[in-house]
């Protein structure tokens, strides 16, 4: 989720070059008396501004001039000599987020409530978040120092929420005029220079569905492979969420929408080889059908959107459990997993599939988003509030919760609250887990 790539540089005030945030012990960096909280300023003679451009300004060179301000406010310059592709032992400050400036009608930080934490608030529009994280930007307000720094250091693929080809229509969802919700110029400037694109769609009833929706997809596909796919996701809303302009997903919506872009996958098998637009997982799962199988998704390009990761972490579940057949350790485990109530039902069919074939007992738990509430049903956006009022729904000897509720950086979960405060409130040791990590957990003798 988008927080995740930005909340640690929420505070930051932008300063010359880049902190060095660790220098690994015995390695060039360390040789070179180089210290967290340092700051690299150039690199043979070429500003740095961030860990990017330090990567881009070092790559392939063995002969370099760092011009350094000390942490003590002294400037150095430190001259070293490395080994083709060796190491710097350096590790960096994360990316200061550039804000938009937009006014996206479903914006999700108008679904927020007015006391989550400031994080929670940020815009992020940043092309170097787009290219390292999958983060989607708009392209409206890219400056031409942007531009020209994607093609430089190709910063390739850039994920690109689109909405709408029709102009009228992107620039209503987007809050802008219309010239600046017109990127075409952009777009086709980033796909000449050779930058692999993906699209997004987020789906709005009433607003960029049904003949919007084909154009979309036709008007993009028609620029593949350079626009390799287009991800296709549903409007999410929570309580907070009462623009009127917005209506709510519902089951019967995303029936029609899989029928109405099924016909256009197909069209486009037959003429480019490729589905191009993929449905979000979320679209399936509501309309109550089957997720499509492995081959529907290629190489899964835009899985960290929710496009196909059922069906990966289906996948991924049955080499578990023929991982746990050659290891036939799993037995006696009784725990309980909780996860969002989208996705519950699916869990527990092969969750009951594990318990039938090893004699674990193990309960998958649907968690209701009372943080959130509305259609929000994600395992992502789930809290420790959430998990606490579902105690008395704990069984055996420990819980489960998907690794997606947690910041990438540290167990704490969105409302604040930690890993470990919610396991003391539960009296249960609680595991923030992937699949990996649960298939390990269960092959544990304790
Ligand atoms: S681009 Fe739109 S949805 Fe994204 S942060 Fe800006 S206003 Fe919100």
């Amino acid at each position: 989720m988008y927080e995740f790539a930005v909340t640690p540089a929420v505070t930051n005030i932008r300063r010359r070059g880049v902190e060095i945030s660790e220098v690994t012990p015995d390695s060039l960096g360390a040789e070179m008396d180089l210290e967290s909280g340092d700051r690299i300023i150039k690199v043979n003679g070429r500003v740095v501004r961030d860990y990017l451009d330090f990567r881009f300004h070092t790559a392939g060179e063995t002969e370099l001039l760092l011009e350094v301000r000390k942490k003590s406010g002294e400037d150095w310059e430190v001259e070293l000599e490395r080994a083709e592709g060796e190491d710097f032992g350096l590790a960096f400050e994360q990316i200061v987020p550039r804000q938009c400036a937009n006014e996206c009608i479903f914006c999700f930080c108008n679904g927020n409530p007015a006391d989550a934490r400031p994080s929670l608030f940020i815009k992020d529009e940043d092309v170097r978040l787009s290219f390292l994280y999958g983060n989607y930007t708009t392209l409206t307000s890219i400056t031409e120092d942007e531009m020209r720094r994607i093609v430089e250091q190709r910063l390739s693929p850039q994920y690109v929420s689109v909405h709408a080809t029709d102009l009228d229509v992107r620039a209503y969802l987007l809050g802008i005029d219309k010239e600046r919700a017109d990127i075409s110029k952009k777009l086709a400037r980033l796909i000449e220079a050779g930058i692999e694109v993906h699209a997004q769609v987020v789906l709005c009833p009433g607003i960029n569905d049904k003949e919007v929706l084909t154009k979309t997809i036709r008007d993009l596909a028609a620029e593949y492979p350079r626009i390799t796919s287009v991800a296709i996701v549903p409007l999410g809303l929570t309580r907070y969420n009462t623009d009127a302009r917005l209506t709510r997903v519902t089951p019967e919506f995303c029936r029609e929408v899989i029928d109405q872009v099924g016909v256009i996958q197909k069209e486009l098998r037959a003429q480019i080889g490729t589905n191009f637009a993929l449905l979000g997982d979320e679209i399936y799962l509501r309309a109550g059908r089957r997720i499509p199988g492995r081959s529907h998704y290629g190489d899964y390009p835009q899985i960290e959107d929710g496009v196909g990761m059922v069906r990966s972490f289906k996948n991924e579940f049955g080499k578990l459990v023929r991982r746990l057949e050659r290891e036939n350790r799993a037995t006696n485990k009784s725990g309980t997993i909780f996860t969002g109530t989208l996705f519950a039902p699916v869990l527990k069919e092969m969750i009951d599939e594990l318990n039938e074939r090893f004699q674990t007992n193990l309960v998958v738990e649907p968690l209701e988003n009372g943080y959130f509430g509305g259609d929000v049903s994600v395992a992502g956006l789930l809290t420790g509030q959430d998990l606490l009022s579902a105690r008395d729904r704990v069984m055996g000897s420990f819980v489960c919760i998907p690794k997606q509720m947690l910041k990438s950086d540290e167990a704490i979960m969105l409302d604040g609250m930690k890993i470990s405060d919610v396991s003391r409130a539960l009296g249960q040791p609680v595991h923030a887990v992937n699949l990996q990590e649960l298939g390990t957990l269960l092959l544990n003798k304790n």
